[in-house]
């Protein structure tokens, strides 16, 4: 594989020149500068100053002993004194035969001899030496992955770099590619048929990279990185990898993503493009009409965003900017309306990014492991206020709280939510539980088994965002839930498409087999209502009886609540 790659054709390198003599600097400049990029100096002093500057950039120093100011002997000193310059190999400039031990007791790395040999002689040593140099570097880390070919990560970022440092200004994209289901293909066909796979992918990376100026790595499993010179688009790129996969697999659905970074700081590092790249890529995930993203401002913005919420979410909570809201559900099968409970859905009033939806912060503190220190926040303050609304006004208005997937995995976490209700001396059946229908398709057997639990002490199981999942059937028959919550995708168009209707009684229709009742959200209006009701629907939640409110407006609710139960008790 080593034949295949040779850096000295991607990178143009910088050697320095250091003699007093004009004409010799001139010499010397003409061999030079066809491969290389030649910076003069004209004595000891100058060479130091030049390099202190451009240490992380020349490849070698050519360096002549007798100069005034600081002489050669003096200049080598120098650099080996400095970490930053010790690694740059100097090849000494002399007529005299007797500097040669001198110079190489100061490591010295090789010898030009004045008069001036041959062009290419000259030639041929500088580019040992440095080959020599870099081997040295190279050799450092494991440069060859053993299995496709290609650079192992930690030599990659290492070459990288290199390649910035000698072209500052090249447009350069990081690419990492990752291909969709390769794990399935693993399973069905067999690891080492799998493996047969990556290779020619690896193939195809690595002709792309000869052909674009750039290297290619295989980072882990099925993920490789590419740094290249920038191109237009990468489609090209995307069909010769699809070739291979569908030359390889007729039937299966496989995709290639590929996440591009482009390089527009040149500060940063290359680890930290390829983090960027994989991320934009990871958003491929699922998308099977697309197959590059690019990392760019807009995505930066929300990963900065996000960023932010992660980073603030510690002081959010120990300064109380998580605010719980209350949004009534309505008995409707009454001769009138009746508030019966309420759900607790939390805000985020951040003191500089103003109010933040649950949509935007619950998803990603699910992701991050994060959510569970909010739940248990509105969890208690949900449970509070429970406790404050009996103490003043004398009923209990049952309050659901939401519980993400991620609290259920938690292995104590039904004595967690029962030292609340304890705590404010409540009941469990006064605190429901709200459970996404779609945790259930995540760990069937770990939800059936905390449900039951949670049962046992009496507690009211929700099933939240029914319809949304793909297992609505058998995990109804699976888990006992008390209370069946209908998708308001499904309420939003009832009155306008009767397909929708009819789903909702079918919905209806089943629950009542299970006696199971049913909380319609999202009831925007009257038509809505009206059509629950009359096909039995047992509750409603939505803006037509009350949009989600803070605790002091949604005490309106339990006030009129308490005056309907004392009218009723006269
Ligand atoms: P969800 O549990 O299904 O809550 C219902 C969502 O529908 C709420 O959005 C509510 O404001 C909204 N909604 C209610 N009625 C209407 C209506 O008539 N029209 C429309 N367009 N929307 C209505 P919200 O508050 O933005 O919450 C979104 C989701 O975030 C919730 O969906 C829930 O899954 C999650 N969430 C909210 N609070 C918490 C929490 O404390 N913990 C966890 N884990 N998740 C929460
Ligand atoms: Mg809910
Ligand atoms: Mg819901």
């Amino acid at each position: 594989m080593e034949g295949q790659f040779n850096y000295q054709d991607i990178i143009k390198r910088t050697v320095m020149v250091v003699d007093d003599e004009l004409v010799n600097r001139e010499i010397l400049g003409a061999i030079l500068e066809e491969s290389y990029t030649v910076l003069f100096a004209e004595d000891g002093e100058e060479a130091l100053a030049m390099l202190g500057d451009n240490s992380n950039v020349v490849s070698a120093v050519l360096l002549d002993l007798l100069m005034p100011k600081l002489d050669g002997f003096a200049v080598m000193e120098r650099m080996k004194a400095d970490p930053k310059m010790s690694d740059i190999p100097v090849i000494v400039l002399t007529s005299e035969k007797s500097a040669e031990v001198k110079s190489l007791r100061l490591g010295a790395a090789d010898f030009i001899k004045k008069p001036y040999d041959e062009p290419e002689v000259i030639r041929a040593r500088v580019d040992r030496i440095i080959e020599l140099a870099d081997s040295r570097m190279i050799i450092k880390s494991a440069e060859w992955d053993e299995f496709t070919g290609l650079l192992t990560s930690p030599f990659f970022y290492e070459y990288g770099a290199m390649m910035n440092r000698y072209n500052p200004a090249r447009s350069m994209d990081m690419l990492v590619l990752d291909v969709e289901h390769f794990h399935l293909l693993n399973e069905l066909y067999g690891r080492e048929f799998g493996d047969k796979v990556l290779l020619a992918l690896a193939d195809v990376i690595q002709k792309y990279a000869s052909e674009h100026e750039g290297i290619a790595a295989h980072k882990e499993a099925d993920i490789f990185m590419l740094y290249i010179e920038r191109q237009p688009n990468y489609q090209y790129l995307v069909d010769s990898l699809m070739l291979v996969l569908s030359g390889k697999f007729k039937n299966a659905r496989t995709q290639v993503r590929i996440g591009v970074c482009p390089r527009t700081d040149t500060d940063e590092s290359l680890e930290k493009l390829f983090n960027q790249a994989r991320m934009v890529c990871n958003t491929l995930r699922g998308q099977y009409s697309k197959s590059v993203a690019y990392y760019d401002f807009e995505f930066h913005k929300k990963v900065m965003y996000s960023e932010r919420l992660i980073h603030d979410i510690h002081d959010g909570i120990k300064q109380k900017q998580f605010k719980v809201f209350f949004q009534p559900k309505f008995g409707i099968q009454g001769d009138k309306p009746r508030m019966e409970s309420a759900e607790a859905l939390v805000r985020w009033v951040h003191p500089e990014l103003g109010m933040v939806s649950p949509g935007a912060f619950i998803p990603l503190f699910e992701k991050n492991g994060l959510i569970q220190q909010v739940d248990y926040y509105v969890w208690r303050e949900a449970a509070a206020k429970i406790r404050q609304w009996r103490d003043a006004f004398g009923i209990t208005v049952p309050v659901s709280v939401n519980m993400s997937r991620i609290d259920m995995m938690e292995p104590k976490i039904v004595e967690k939510v029962l030292s609340i209700v304890q705590e404010f001396d409540l009941q469990p059946e006064d605190l429901h539980l709200e459970i996404t229908e779609s945790a259930y398709a995540d760990d069937a057997n770990r939800i059936i088994e905390v449900v039951d639990s949670f049962r046992k002490h009496g507690f009211i199981i929700e099933m939240d965002d029914f319809g949304t999942g793909y297992s609505s059937l058998n995990m109804l028959s699976d888990l006992h839930i008390n209370i069946l919550k209908i998708d308001m995708k499904f309420i939003r168009t009832i009155a306008t498409d009767p397909m929708n209707l009819r789903m909702v009684e079918m919905i209806l229709d089943i629950a009542g087999f299970l006696c199971v009742p049913v909380v319609a959200e999202g009831v925007e209006d009257e038509k809505q209502y009206a059509l629950l009701k009359e096909r039995g629907c047992s509750f409603i939640q939505g803006y037509y009886f009350s949009k989600p409110l803070p605790e002091d407006e949604f005490e309106r609710f339990v006030k009129e609540r308490a005056a309907q139960t004392d009218a009723k008790e006269v």
